[in-house]
C-alpha cells in the first residue's frame, strides 16, 4: 500500500490532526477523535482488534476506508472496559502514519553513538548479523549472545520466536523487562500462593476487583498507568460508596481521586506493612476461622513480627505516617470483609520489594480477605505461562545466564566476568532506561555486534550496528494478555506494515533460517496465528485458548485458563467453597 505521511506539523498544530486530516482528506474538529461526531468519522469497515499499548489489554473497535485505518474506538461488547479506550490507544494510528517510522534496515556507518546509517536490504541486514553471531559463538561460545526483548515486541515475539531462537542457539541470556519490575510480585506470590496459581496473582475477574468496600492503594498510579480499568472500578466505588485511600509519595491522580491520600517515604512500604502486622496480631484483629481453615504459618509470622518490635511505632519515622493512622487503618482493613490491596511498580522497583509483597499479602491472608469476591492482593505482575519450547533434542546446551537482570549484564560485557558477553540484540530502549548507562556505554563498544529492532530510531538504535524496522500490533496480528485477571486479547491484523517493516517474529524466523533453526523456527510461523496455536499453548491451562476462540468471542478476548478445546472460560479463582 501506498505509505501515507504527513504535510509536517505547524506550531500547535496536533499529531492526530496531521494524520487524520492525511488520511481521511476530511477537516477535523478540534479536539480529534474524542468530541467528533461519529458520522463521517467511522470508516465503512470494522475490524475487532485490541490495543497492546499498556497491558489493560483493551479491545478495539479498528474502522477502515480502504486500506487506510481512520478511526479506533472501544468495543461496547467487553464488560470489562465498558466500550471505553484511553487516550494512548490512538498512538496506534499516530505509529503508523508517523514521518519519523524506521522505514528501512539500516548500516551503521559511523562511530557508534553517532546514529549514522546506510540503508541496506533485509538481506545484507540478517547475513551481516548471522555472520557476526556465528564468529562471535566461535571465540566465546553461544552465551555470548544477551537478547532483550521488551514488552514492545509482543508475546508472540518475546515469548515465542526469541524464546525458541535462544533455546537452539544455547543462550540463558535473554529477558524482556520483567527483572526492572515484574519479578518481585511474582516471587512474592509463588512463595505466597504457591504455583497452583500460576505463581502469581491473576486469581481475579473484573467483578472480584470492582466489589470492594475498601481499595488501598500502595505505589500504585493506577487511574494514569491504566485508566480504563481505573475509570471502571472508581465509578462503581463511588456509586456503592467504597472508601479509597492512596499511600504515594507523590499526590498522583489516582490519590486526587481518593477519599484519603497519605504521603509515605519512598520504599518504607514494607514497614507500613509490618506496621499494620503488628497491630493485627496485637489487637485481636485475625480471622481465626480463616486462618484455621486456609492460612499455614500464621503463628510464626506473628511470633516473628511481635518478636521484632514491628510497631505502628517503629513504623512511624520510617514511613512519615503518624502511629495512630497506621493503627486506623490497619483496623479499618481488618475490619472490613470487602478489602482490596493494590501494590504495584511504586513498589516493585525498590531492592525491599518482594518482602514488601509478602508482607501485604500475610497481612491480607491473616485477616482473611481471600477467597471471596471485593478482596485481595492485586499486582500486576508477568507470570503468564506462556512460552513456545523448542524440542528437546534441539535446544542447545547453555551456560546458566550472567546475570538474570540484563542490568546485571553490563558486568559481563563490560570485564567479562563471569564470562564475556560480545553480541547483543535488542528492542525497546535499554540505551535510555537500564540503570548504569555510562558502563553500560562502555560494554556496548565491547560487542562484536548490536542489532537493534525497533519502531522509532532512538539513544538505542545510535549504539547499534544494524537497525532492523519493526511492524506494530495491529500491523502483525498478535496476543497481548492482562496481568491482573487473566485475561487474553487477540489483536487482528488490520493494516499491512508500512515500508520494509516487518513483524519481529519474521525477523527472528528469518535470522534462524540463517543459523539452521529452520526446522523449528518454521516459516509457517510467521503467520501469527501458526505460531500461537502451535508452539505457544502447550501448558494445559491454554489448551481452550484457540486463535478461533479467541477470535469469536464477542468480548474480544477470553480468560485462561481453559483446559479443553470447548471448556468454560475460568473466573474467579479459589473462592472459598468453590
Ligand atoms: S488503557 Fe492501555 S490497552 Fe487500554 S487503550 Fe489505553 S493504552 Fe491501550
Amino acid at each position: 500500500m501506498k505509505r501515507v505521511t504527513g504535510p509536517g506539523r505547524r506550531a500547535g498544530e496536533s499529531v492526530f490532526k496531521t494524520a487524520w486530516q492525511t488520511v481521511t482528506g476530511v477537516e477535523p474538529v478540534e479536539s480529534f477523535p474524542y468530541s467528533a461526531p461519529r458520522e463521517g468519522v467511522l470508516g465503512p469497515e470494522m475490524v475487532r482488534s485490541g490495543c497492546n499499548i499498556c497491558f489493560n489489554s483493551c479491545s478495539t473497535r479498528v474502522y477502515r476506508r480502504g486500506d487506510r485505518v481512520v478511526t479506533i474506538t472501544g468495543n461496547p461488547d467487553d464488560p470489562v472496559t465498558g466500550g471505553h479506550l484511553c487516550p494512548k490507544s490512538q498512538f496506534l494510528m499516530q505509529m503508523y502514519y508517523s514521518e519519523h517510522r524506521v522505514l528501512h534496515p539500516q548500516r551503521r556507518v559511523g562511530r557508534r553513538g553517532e546514529g549514522r546509517f546506510e540503508r541496506v536490504s533485509w538481506d545484507e541486514a540478517l547475513d551481516g548479523i548471522a555472520e557476526k553471531l556465528l564468529r562471535v559463538r566461535e571465540r566465546y561460545g553461544s552465551e555470548a549472545l544477551a537478547v532483550f526483548t521488551g514488552s514492545r515486541s509482543g508475546l508472540l515475539g518475546l515469548d515465542g520466536t526469541a524464546q525458541l531462537f535462544c533455546q537452539l542457539w544455547g543462550t540463558a541470556n535473554h529477558s524482556g523487562t520483567n527483572p526492572f519490575c515484574g519479578t518481585a510480585p511474582d516471587l512474592a506470590f509463588l512463595m505466597t500462593h504457591g504455583v497452583e496459581a500460576g505463581g502469581s496473582g491473576n486469581i481475579f475477574a473484573e467483578d472480584d476487583v470492582w466489589a470492594g468496600d475498601l481499595y488501598i492503594f500502595l505505589g500504585d498510579n493506577m487511574a494514569e498507568t491504566r485508566p480504563v480499568n481505573f475509570g471502571q472500578l472508581n465509578e462503581r466505588r463511588l456509586r456503592r460508596g467504597a472508601r479509597m485511600v492512596v499511600l504515594d509519595p507523590r499526590r498522583t491522580v489516582t490519590a486526587q481521586k481518593a477519599d484519603e491520600w497519605l504521603p509515605i517515604r519512598p520504599g518504607t512500604d514494607l514497614a507500613f506493612a509490618l506496621g499494620c502486622l503488628h497491630h493485627v496480631f496485637s489487637h485481636d484483629l485475625v480471622d481465626r476461622e480463616f486462618v484455621a481453615s486456609w492460612v499455614e504459618g500464621a503463628d510464626r509470622v506473628k511470633e516473628f513480627i511481635l518478636g521484632r518490635g514491628y510497631t505502628p511505632e517503629w513504623a512511624e519515622p520510617i514511613t512519615d505516617i503518624p502511629a495512630a493512622t497506621i493503627r486506623r487503618l490497619a483496623e479499618e482493613y481488618a475490619r472490613t470483609p470487602r478489602a482490596f490491596i493494590l501494590g504495584n511498580r511504586g513498589l516493585s522497583q525498590h531492592t525491599n520489594a518482594t518482602q514488601t509483597f509478602r508482607a501485604l499479602i500475610m497481612l491480607a491472608a491473616v485477616t482473611g480477605h481471600y477467597g471471596k469476591k471485593g478482596a485481595g492482593v492485586l499486582a500486576i505482575t508477568s507470570a503468564v505461562p506462556i512460552q513456545a519450547r523448542a524440542p528437546a533434542d534441539r535446544v542447545a546446551p547453555r551456560r546458566p545466564a550472567a546475570r538474570r537482570s540484563p542490568a546485571g549484564w553490563i558486568e559481563a560485557m563490560v570485564s567479562g566476568k563471569p564470562y564475556p558477553i560480545r553480541a547483543l540484540i535488542m528492542t525497546g530502549n535499554p540505551l535510555s532506561l537500564w540503570p548504569g548507562q555510562a558502563a553500560l556505554r562502555e560494554g556496548i563498544e565491547k560487542q562484536e555486534v548490536v542489532a537493534h529492532i525497533e519502531l522509532f530510531p532512538s539513544e538505542s538504535s545510535a549504539w547499534a550496528d544494524y537497525l532492523l524496522p519493526a511492524a506494530t500490533g495491529i500491523e502483525v496480528g498478535e496476543i497481548n494478555r492482562y496481568a491482573e485477571d487473566r485475561r487474553i486479547v487477540w489483536i487482528e491484523k488490520v493494516i499491512e506494515p508500512p515500508g520494509e517493516c516487518r513483524p519481529d517474529i519474521w525477523i527472528w524466523i528469518e535470522l534462524g533460517k540463517r543459523l539452521g533453526m529452520k526446522d523449528v523456527l518454521k516459516e509457517e510461523y510467521k503467520d501469527p496465528v501458526r505460531l500461537w496455536d502451535e508452539t505457544m499453548r502447550e501448558d494445559p491451562r491454554f489448551r481452550g485458548l484457540s486463535h478461533a476462540r479467541l477470535k469469536a468471542s464477542p468480548t474480544g478476548w477470553l480468560r485462561w485458563p481453559i483446559l479443553s478445546e470447548d471448556g468454560p472460560s475460568a473466573e474467579t479463582l479459589f473462592l472459598e467453597g468453590s
